[in-house]
């Protein structure tokens, strides 16, 4: 993530509240109003001790924003990251409010985040960190309050620790308090491929309205890891269209012709990375800037900013990660005509299939890898087409279109429910 600190159009928080209220004006709502769907409903702050490996004592800072509650438990995924800050969980518990909003999904938002580099820990220390920050949360978590799920550096291994620890303190195995667990653990079949699935879906969407051809179209995938890695797997296996480019911490690569994605997915598994990938060249330019004709930013936010977005080629730029894209850049890209599927829409196939394992924990029933694809391909097709109506009929971009669906749909919850005094 680029540095927030001194340059406000980079803070995360100040970049959510201006998306929301660029729709809210639009919705004209009161103040008052604007008020309460803006704020978080609490944050709190925890400081963790963890023994090390070496018998020392690190404390370590953790936080959890549950933004909104009023349309069912707060939902979102958990990071381990360096950078993490507190207005960057709230930012990211917005964006999870208006996500699930937009996915029709019966969830509020959350989101949590641990300032940790979890390359610089062992297994057991991230383990004994993971658990202490779900036994210091046990009381705020819970399948009808608050179910956390993976987000960056976190997945399936951290999930399964988190249901152990809040299971033993429940004293009995409660698997429906965490999505994004391993299927051996009450996880859903489909759940790892569904945030890129998503992405593959509402990109092949997007190019449907705009007639574009999805078959040999030029993608380039910042971040190559689970939701840019199968996001680009799909779109090659299932739409035909050709990876040029790709990027993660390790670098970035291209090839004018195409990548090997199956053979890069492997070579990623076993290298870490992507750098070096035999049949590719290194990128020395920016991989945004790329030429290509779909964009599928999936690392960290701020990324497209009003400096680079001048540069960017892509006609359909996909958002895989939250945020990546500033408001001015926003701008920038609606005026050279760049269509923007935004983060709440683009990457809600995460945690719709969270919301689908959520109720087989619920039921006890699981379903077949082929259900869960089905209907999350009906969700997300719905939710499309609810964003593209809005841009179409009120002539804004498809940012404040899906923001627009989400905000009136979560006011009207509001709205119904009364205000408690
Ligand atoms: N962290 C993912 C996101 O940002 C998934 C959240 C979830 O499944 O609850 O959407």
């Amino acid at each position: 993530m680029a540095a927030a600190g001194a340059n406000s159009q980079l803070n995360p928080l100040e970049n959510a509240k201006r998306q929301f209220d660029e729709a809210a004006a639009k919705l004209g709502l009161a103040e008052g109003a604007k008020e309460m769907l803006k704020k978080p409903r609490r944050t709190t702050i925890q400081h963790l001790p963890v023994v090390m490996d070496d018998g020392s004592i690190q404390v370590f800072t953790g936080y959890r924003c549950q933004h909104s509650i009023v349309r069912g438990p707060a939902k979102g995924g958990i990071r381990f990251h360096q950078d993490v800050t507190i207005e960057e969980v709230e930012a990211l518990a917005s964006w999870m409010t208006w996500k699930c909003a937009v996915a029709d999904i019966p969830f509020g938002g959350g989101k949590g985040g641990i300032v940790v580099d979890p390359r610089k820990l062992s297994k057991g220390e991230l383990e004994r960190l993971t658990r202490r920050y779900a036994a210091d949360l046990s009381d705020i978590f819970g399948p009808d309050s608050d179910v956390p799920a993976p987000d960056v550096n976190t997945g399936e291994r951290e999930m399964a620790w988190f249901v152990d620890t809040y299971s033993m303190h429940s004293r009995r195995t409660e698997y429906a308090v965490v999505t994004g667990k391993p299927l051996e653990v009450g996880g859903s079949a489909g759940r790892r491929e569904a945030t890129g699935r998503g992405v593959m879906i509402c990109i092949e969407q997007m190019c449907k309205h705009l007639n574009i051809p999805l078959k040999g179209a030029r993608v380039a995938v910042q971040g190559f890891g689970n939701v840019g890695g199968v996001s680009a797997d799909l779109l090659v296996r299932d739409c035909g269209a050709m990876i040029v480019a790709a990027s993660d911490v390790s670098g970035a690569i291209h090839n004018p012709d195409g990548l090997d994605v199956p053979a890069l997915l492997k070579y990623v598994a076993e290298k870490k990375g992507v750098a070096g990938f035999p049949g590719s060249q290194p990128l020395t330019t920016s991989i945004l800037e790329y030429d290509c004709d779909i964009l599928v930013p999936a690392a960290l936010e701020n990324q497209i900013t009003a400096e680079n977005a001048a540069n960017i080629k892509a006609k359909i730029i996909g958002e895989g990660a939250n945020g990546p894209t500033t408001p001015d850049a926003d701008k920038i890209l609606e005026a050279k005509g760049c269509w923007v599927i935004p983060d709440i829409l683009c990457n809600s196939g995460g945690v719709t299939v969270s919301y689908f394992e959520w109720v087989q924990n619920r039921m006890g029933f699981y379903w077949p890898e082929h259900e869960v694809n089905d209907r999350l391909r009906e969700k997300l097709e719905l939710a499309f087409a609810d964003v593209v109506k809005v841009a179409v009929r009120e002539k804004v971009s498809m940012r404040v279109a899906a923001y627009m669906v989400a905000i009136q749909r979560v006011w009207r919850v509001y709205e119904l429910r009364g205000m408690y005094a």
